[in-house]
């Protein structure tokens, strides 16, 4: 290690929307620093100029806080060595090409992009393995490189990668990886219009912003022997790295919008709670290595290490985060969800002056194990806040026969004698009704809460009847007898 306390960092490029592997790779730097005592940097990586979205950092930095993954170090949070954002970074970069430039490890290249094109076709004929830079260049003479640069000719800085042994990368996930030199391109660093390419900026900037660990996404690995070329190159010591499993779709192919939504603000949009979201993408390539899957952020924190990162690609399964948002919403707090349930019935249909808190949290606590959403309280159960007006004819179908009118008269007889009923006072006076009817218990259960409900499913019978209290359940019960007719 570099030093004692180790500093890593996420580096989105503000593409207009934060994607779930960035947000995994945000998380596992966070907590490889909270679990280390660390520092957790944020840079903002912008220098690509053809992919300059309008908001989009805003728009990250929001969605960054939303998470609570939160930087020690940043745009918002400011910091010893900043700036944070490579844009206001740049003559920072020039310098060190210029240092590169002066120790031979970098050249300036002056081919016109027609001559690329070329070259790249005549090595696409040639059916070499890979298009390479064939360094022109670089047999450019001295007085040839100043005529060029005092007649203005537009150049990039380029990588001067040299024959010789294999780039040896230790990774803390994929322990050793060899690349060949010859199989590196010299590549740009600074581009035409004087913005480093990612490379050059991230090299430099992950070693002033004294980066020990650095922790990103598999795709970034083909990338690394060039950074640790520069690192040599710079005599620079090398950080240790982490790369991640590729977050794959079912199919086992490379996440893709294609097949569901990848951005974090679709699923916040959609009502995932980012406890939820932060405990699916903790999973999608670490594991305590038992088989615990329910997990907030402190415990991650305390039980996260980069040892226990698997190398192979991790399955982006919505179905289990579906799972463990529900979860997530079963074990929160009545009294947490009960102000987005009363935001909610302001937004809504209903009269959301009528109900008391004491009602709302009864609800909640009948619901809570049923809803993957907070809006699915009104959604799924809109019964607790107004009378059904049509009753589910699947239901009706299936569940009301002919005498069906005669026996649920009979139970509502017997709830109005009841004193205030609760869970158990309804339940005893059901199957009381049932045994003097002869009936099962079922002949009365499904009928009624369809009578009180207008659908088939719900939380226990009893609970319902006991919530919606005894005037409304015996009023809804003979609207449904009123109301429903079959003919059998
Ligand atoms: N800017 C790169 C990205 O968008 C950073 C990759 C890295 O962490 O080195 O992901």
């Amino acid at each position: 290690m570099i030093n004692d306390t180790p500093r890593v960092r996420f580096a989105p490029s503000p593409t207009g929307y934060l994607h779930v592997g960035g947000l995994r790779t945000a998380l596992y730097n966070f907590l490889f620093a909270k679990a280390n005592n660390g520092k957790f940097i944020l840079r903002i990586e912008d220098t690509d100029r053809n992919r300059f979205v309008e908001g989009a950092k805003e728009n990250l930095l929001n969605t960054i806080e939303w998470t609570g993954i939160v930087p020690d170090e940043g745009p918002n949070q400011g910091g010893n060595y900043g700036p944070y954002i490579q844009s206001e970074r740049l003559d920072i970069y020039k310098k060190h090409a210029q240092k590169l430039i002066v120790s031979g490890n970098a050249y300036r290249c002056f081919c016109t992009p027609e001559r690329l094109a070329e070259l790249r076709e005549s090595q696409r004929k040639a059916k070499l393995p890979q298009m390479k830079y064939d360094k022109y260049c670089l047999t450019l003479s001295h007085d040839e490189v100043r005529a060029k640069l005092e007649s203005k000719e537009a150049y990039v800085v380029r990588l001067n990668v040299q024959t010789g042994p294999k780039v040896k990368i230790k990774d803390i996930v994929r322990g050793t990886v060899e690349f060949d030199r010859n199989t590196i391109d010299d590549q740009v660093l600074i581009k035409s219009d004087g913005f480093p390419t990612y490379h050059m900026a991230n090299v430099v900037d992950d070693h002033r912003m004294k980066i020990t660990h650095v922790i990103r996404g598999e795709e970034w690995l083909s990338s690394t022997p060039k950074h640790v070329l520069l690192y040599n190159f710079f005599d620079w010591e090398l950080p240790e790295f982490a790369h991640l499993p590729l977050l794959l779709n079912p199919d086992k192919t490379k996440l893709s919008k294609r097949q569901g939504d990848v951005a974090v603000e679709d699923y916040k949009a959609k009502g995932f709670l980012r406890e939820s979201l932060i405990n699916f993408v903790a999973l999608l390539g670490w594991s305590a290595g038992d088989d615990q899957e329910y997990y907030l952020m402190d415990e991650l924190i305390s039980k996260f290490s980069l040892e226990r990162v698997q190398k192979s690609g991790a399955v982006f399964n919505v179905d289990k985060l579906n799972w463990i948002q529900t979860e997530h919403i079963k074990n929160l707090s009545n009294e947490k969800i009960l102000p987005y349930l009363k935001n909610q019935l302001v937004e809504s249909e209903y009269d959301h002056e009528a109900f008391t808190n004491e009602y709302l949290m009864k609800v909640i606590e009948a619901m809570k194990s049923r809803v993957l959403f907070f809006s699915d309280f009104l959604e799924r159960s809109g019964y607790f806040f107004k009378a059904p007006k049509e009753y589910d004819p699947a239901i009706i179908q299936k569940r009301w026969r002919l005498d069906t009118p005669e026996h649920l008269s009979k139970l509502i007889e017997a709830f109005g004698k009841l004193q205030n009923p609760g869970h158990d006072e309804f339940e005893t006076a059901l199957k009381a009704t049932a045994e003097s009817l002869g009936i099962g218990g079922g002949k009365l259960i499904h009928p009624i809460r369809l009578a009180v409900s207008g659908i088939g499913v719900g939380p226990g019978v009893y609970d319902l009847l006991a919530i919606l209290g005894k005037e409304e359940v015996i009023k809804r019960t003979q609207t449904a007898i009123e109301t429903i007719k079959i003919e059998e």
